[in-house]
């Protein structure tokens, strides 16, 4: 990547030309942005947006591009956010609200939080990228989908060019989507604040977690046992990306009504069967 010394880079952010892109994707495509910008303080997302290359040209926003697969050069402006605080902002000594820098990567996340003793995000152990994009697609495995334990969002919003909060209601999440996926030039997400629990609630019927635990020798698992037996499941069925470029799962579970789902079980018996959340569009119980 080229470091250009171009004077408008600051502590906030720092520009660079011609950037290459095949450290920050999955597949490992060797794309070029004309412009990355790496945002370290996204107090300076106002100001950046006010330059019209921003302003009106295209502007991807790359997390760790585990998500996407690059068919070209991408146009216009690619933005990186960086900054990676982690803290507690809430603790009544039972819950906690977690808020995370959208450059963090998901999975320190995840260990952090089970470090602190908080639970809720162990099913969600491993999956690549950064916890700006996690709201985007609602990222979920192994019966959790992390809209279960998102508070708010905080994102930079484009058209209105200011600073604004979602709560959970407002992001709109269903399974795999949200407000931010069906709008992508709307908003750039900034940092995201979980609610956690010091009491553990352990989903632990869902694909094999149970066998895991057993074979691990554990009949009454911690969060970060859950979490140890979803990274091992992971790390024996998904590819590497650092060995094999990829971009996990495309498939999207299909939604049918429940005498077709009976219908197709007749037929096949071992068939996998999730009931869909009751006023939601996610199979999973
Ligand atoms: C091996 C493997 C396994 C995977 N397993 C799962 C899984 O179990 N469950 C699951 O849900 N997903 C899974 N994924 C997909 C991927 O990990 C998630 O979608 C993840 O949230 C993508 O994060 P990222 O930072 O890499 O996003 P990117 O790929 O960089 O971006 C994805 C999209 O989000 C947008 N975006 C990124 N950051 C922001 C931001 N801060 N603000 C606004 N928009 C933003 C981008 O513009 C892009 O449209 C897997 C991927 C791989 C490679």
């Amino acid at each position: 990547m080229t470091d250009t010394s171009n004077s408008a880079s600051t502590a906030a952010y720092r520009i660079h030309e011609d950037a290459r892109l095949e450290a920050r994707n999955t597949f490992g495509i060797a794309a070029t942005a004309p412009m990355l910008i790496e945002v370290n303080d996204s107090a300076a997302l106002p100001e950046l947006f006010g330059y019209a290359m921003l302003r009106d040209g295209p502007v991807l926003v790359l997390g760790g591009g585990s998500n996407l697969l690059f068919a070209g050069d991408p146009q216009g402006v690619v933005l990186a956010l960086t900054a990676q605080r982690i803290a507690i902002i809430e603790d009544d000594g039972e819950t906690a609200v977690v808020r995370a820098d959208a450059g963090v990567s998901w999975h320190d996340l995840v260990l952090w939080t089970l470090g602190h003793r908080l639970c809720g995000l162990e099913n969600l152990a491993l999956i690549p990228g950064t916890v700006g994009a996690a709201p985007i697609q609602n990222i979920g495995a192994y019966g959790v989908e992390v809209r279960d334990c998102i508070h708010a969002v905080d994102a930079f919003d484009r058209r209105g060019g200011s600073m604004i909060q979602l709560d959970n209601d407002a992001c709109a999440f269903a399974y795999r989507d949200s407000l931010f996926k069906r709008d992508p030039e709307h908003y750039v997400v900034t940092a995201v604040e979980f609610v956690l629990s010091r009491t553990p609630a352990l989903k632990l019927d869902y694909a094999g977690i149970g066998d895991e635990l057993q074979a691990m020798g554990i009949d009454t698992p911690r969060a970060s046992q859950v979490a140890e037996a979803v990274i091992r499941i992971r790390q024996r069925k998904l590819p590497d990306p650092n060995v094999l470029g990829n971009a996990g799962s495309f498939f999207k579970n299909p939604i049918v009504a429940f005498d077709v789902a009976e219908a197709l079980l007749a037929q096949h018996p071992s068939m996998p069967v999730f009931r869909v959340k009751p006023g939601s569009e996610s199979p999973f119980s």
